[in-house]
C-alpha cells in the first residue's frame, strides 16, 4: 500500500463526518463524469460535451452543453425513437444543460450538477424553431410534442418534466384522445387524478410555456460522487462509456461503390453519412478515404449502479417517489 493510498483510506473517512458534501477521492480516478450535489447546489466534473453532430435536434449554446453521459445517451435514443415516427421532422432545438464543471449558470436555478436540460416544444407545420418560442393551442404541435415526451420517458431516465399547466393539459387531452396508458397518464399528469402534483413526472413551472424542463436521472454519475473503491469506480467508468455514442472509422474498400448500401451495413442513415463525413448528395469516397460513422445505444442497466450503491434520488422514472419538499425552480 503507498504512503498516498494509506493517507486516503485513513483520512478521507474522517473528512466526510466533517462535510456533508460527497467525497471525491483522487484525480487519478476521475476520469469519469461525476455528478456532485443537487441540481441546484453541485457540480459537475468531467463532464460530456452534448454532441452537435447527430440527428434530431439543434444545439443552443455549445459552451452550455455539458452533461453526463446517462444524459447523452438518453436524449440520444430518445430522439432516435422519434425520428422512426417522424422522419422528415424539423429540429428540436435543445437550450441549457450545465456549463464546463457545472456550478452556477446564468439564468437558471439549477442545471448545476448535469442533470438538467432545457428543452424546445414543437410548432404545428414542421416549422424549425431556433429559440425558445411561448406556444398557445395555435402554434403547439401536440401531437409532436406528446410524443417525444413519451420517447424520452421510455428512455426510463426522466425523473421530473418542468412545464406550465396550460401546455399540460393540452398534451394531456391529447394523449387521453390518443387513447394513452391510463396508469401512464396518472403518473405523468396531475390532472389525470390519482397522484400529488409533487409525485408525478410533469409538474406545473410559471412561465414554462416555450420549452420543457427535464431532470434526468444520473444513477452512474451520481454514484461516483460517493463511490471510492477503484474497482467499482472502473465498472462505473465502463458503464457510462456504454452511454456515448462511438466513433467508428471505416476505410472504403475497392468494392463500395454504393454509400446507401454502406449506411444498412453501419446501421445508420444516409443523411446522417453524409453530415458527419461532409459528403455531397451521391458522393462516394474513393478505396482508401476514410468514412466515419457513430454507433451508440447498448447501455446498463440502471438497476445495477442502485444495486451497487443505493443512489435514492435516482428514482425510477415512472413510478415517482418524490419527497416534495426539495424541488428546485428550473
Ligand atoms: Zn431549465
Amino acid at each position: 500500500m503507498t504512503l498516498r493510498r494509506a493517507f486516503l483510506l485513513v483520512c478521507l473517512p474522517v473528512v466526510f463526518l466533517f462535510t456533508l458534501s460527497p467525497i471525491i477521492i483522487d484525480d487519478a480516478f476521475c476520469a469519469i463524469t461525476t455528478s456532485v450535489g443537487e441540481p441546484f447546489r453541485g457540480c459537475l466534473i468531467n463532464g460530456v460535451k452534448f454532441p452537435s453532430n447527430m440527428h434530431g435536434y439543434k444545439l443552443g449554446d455549445e459552451d452550455r452543453s455539458y452533461t453526463t453521459p446517462e444524459v447523452v445517451g438518453a436524449l440520444l435514443d430518445a430522439f432516435e425513437r422519434f425520428g422512426e415516427r417522424y422522419p422528415d421532422s424539423c429540429d428540436l432545438f435543445l437550450g441549457h444543460f450545465s456549463r464546463k464543471g457545472g456550478g452556477r449558470l446564468g439564468g437558471h436555478e439549477s442545471h448545476q450538477n448535469g442533470r438538467d436540460v432545457d428543452i424546445g416544444l414543437f410548432a404545428k407545420n414542421n416549422l424549425q424553431l431556433d429559440g425558445f418560442v411561448p406556444m398557445d393551442s395555435k402554434i403547439l404541435d401536440v401531437s409532436k410534442t406528446w410524443h417525444m415526451i413519451q420517447c424520452l420517458l421510455e428512455t426510463q431516465s426522466v425523473q421530473t418534466i418542468y412545464l406550465d399547466k396550460s401546455i399540460q393539459s393540452q398534451l394531456y387531452k391529447y394523449a387521453l384522445g390518443e387513447g394513452a396508458d391510463r396508469d401512464l397518464l396518472s403518473r405523468v399528469f396531475t390532472n389525470a387524478g390519482g397522484r400529488g402534483e409533487t409525485e408525478c413526472i410533469m409538474q406545473h413551472e410559471p412561465g414554462h410555456r416555450n420549452h420543457m424542463h427535464i431532470r434526468f436521472v444520473a444513477p452512474w454519475s451520481t454514484l461516483a460522487a460517493r463511490e471510492k473503491d477503484p474497482q467499482t469506480r472502473m465498472v462505473i467508468e465502463s458503464a457510462q462509456l456504454c452511454y456515448l455514442p462511438r466513433r467508428v472509422d471505416y476505410y472504403v474498400r475497392e468494392n463500395d461503390k454504393d454509400l446507401s448500401k454502406l449506411t444498412k451495413v453501419f446501421g445508420v442513415r444516409y443523411k446522417d453519412l453524409r453530415k458527419w463525413n461532409s459528403l455531397f448528395e451521391n458522393q462516394i469516397p474513393r478505396p482508401g478515404e476514410r468514412v466515419v460513422f457513430y454507433l451508440f445505444g447498448t447501455k446498463p442497466p440502471v438497476q445495477l449502479a442502485r444495486s451497487l450503491k443505493g443512489v435514492t434520488e435516482t428514482t425510477p422514472p415512472l413510478s415517482p417517489v418524490r419527497g416534495g419538499n426539495t424541488i428546485a425552480l428550473p
